[in-house]
């Protein structure tokens, strides 16, 4: 009797037709990793395809946000989101340094650029900043901050692939950038991950970070870390590059009906678009108010779930609640009550290139009739 299952997710995935002959060229080249044809063919496509200029390919998304504190030899205090994939505190965990935890504003999930200016120190080196859904960031503001007390920002652009504000890419914002290839995000490359800076002598730089900090045969210039794409998902990388304006328009139209359908439903709030901004559709998040909507957000997940449809709380806990950093003095509540408002409400909808309008239709009379 149950109804076929919806998932959150579904990755894009290349024709095996397409991937197929470039795979067949990669065996016959016998090179599998360490910057080969297809990873530098990756590269100039993104840079192209992104509209930005120095970009450097990762095995993942994570490394690329570690990698971007060494090479800007960040120390001391970072001003951070607790509202975020665990991924990006743990980068800044990872490079021994003291993640700060700063509210976010209720408009956009993204951090309160006046919240970061009260939480600086002196020990304050560097912001790294989300644009969580792929919702930009307040960048101007953000980066008046950074001039004002010589501040590093890092952007953990993982959900901002192709984003843009006025026809311009955002992901040139800050110092660096950095981008998620995960088989769940918009793009994928199965695992896979890109930094983004402005210059060619810092490209270089994360170019022997990500090799083990080699900068020749017999040289080796820092700690680095292995963090190559090969060959094999850079193929794969560029035949789904060819298909990502495709996939984002199909989640644009999933977007729209969710959208439409939601609009005035009490108790269901939605962030609002902007006109000036070009987004990716990356997920749809909701926010489930109790009191207004009659129910609460776990009982909503879990009715989606009888109904065989997969809704994600996301993000849920925030990352200042998990153990290794809930003893943290800026990972209290009280210092942070709307991304804790928004982490008890949220439920991500379904979402991805594969859904049909009776799947759109479905999940709706959920959200809709509570049945
Ligand atoms: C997915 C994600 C990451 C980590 O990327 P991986 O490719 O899974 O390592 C980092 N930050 C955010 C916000 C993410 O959503």
């Amino acid at each position: 009797m149950s109804q076929e299952l919806i998932t959150v997710t579904s990755p894009l995935l290349p024709s095996l037709d397409e991937l197929t002959p470039l795979l067949k060229d990669i065996w016959n080249r016998h090179w599998l990793t360490n910057n080969g044809h297809y990873h530098q063919e990756l590269e100039k496509a993104l840079a192209e395809y992104l509209g930005v200029e120095y970009i450097s390919l990762f095995t993942n998304g994570t490394l690329p946000l570690i990698t971007a504190l060494q090479a800007m030899r960040i120390t001391g205090e970072v001003i951070t989101t607790p509202y975020s994939f665990v991924a990006t505190t743990h980068s800044i965990w990872w490079n021994g340094l003291t993640p700060v935890f700063v509210d976010v504003d209720p408009a956009t999930g993204n951090l309160d650029p006046q919240k970061i200016e009260e939480a600086i120190t002196p020990k304050t080196t560097a912001i790294m900043p989300v644009h969580v859904y792929g919702n930009p960031c307040d960048i101007e503001a953000i980066q008046e901050i950074a001039d004002r007390y010589g501040l590093a920002v890092i952007y953990d652009a993982a959900h901002a692939f192709n984003v843009k504000v006025n026809g311009r890419t955002i992901l040139d914002a800050g110092d660096m950038n950095t981008l998620s290839f995960h088989a769940t995000k918009t793009y994928n490359t199965v695992e896979g991950g890109a930094l983004i800076c402005h210059d060619a002598r810092t490209k270089k730089r994360i170019d022997y970070l990500k090799n083990f900090g080699f900068a020749g045969e017999t040289t080796v210039v820092a700690p680095g870390i292995n963090s190559k794409m090969d060959e094999i998902r850079s193929a794969y990388g560029l035949c789904n590059l060819k298909h990502i304006d495709e996939a984002i328009a199909a989640r644009k139209k999933v977007a729209q009906k969710y959208r439409a359908a939601l609009a005035n439903i009490a108790g269901i709030t939605l962030f609002a678009e902007r006109d000036d901004v070009t987004y990716n559709y990356s997920y749809f998040p909701i926010f489930v108010n109790e009191k207004e909507y009659g129910m609460s957000r776990d009982a909503l997940y879990a009715k989606m779930k009888e109904h065989n449809v997969l809704g994600r709380r996301y993000f849920y806990p925030l990352i200042s609640d998990f153990a290794m950093y809930r003893g943290l003095p800026s990972a209290t509540k009280t210092n942070l009550p709307v991304a804790t408002r928004m982490a008890n409400e949220v439920i991500c909808l379904p979402m991805h290139a594969g859904l049909s309008d009776e799947d759109v239709e479905r999940v709706l009379k959920i959200v809709i009739t509570k049945e």
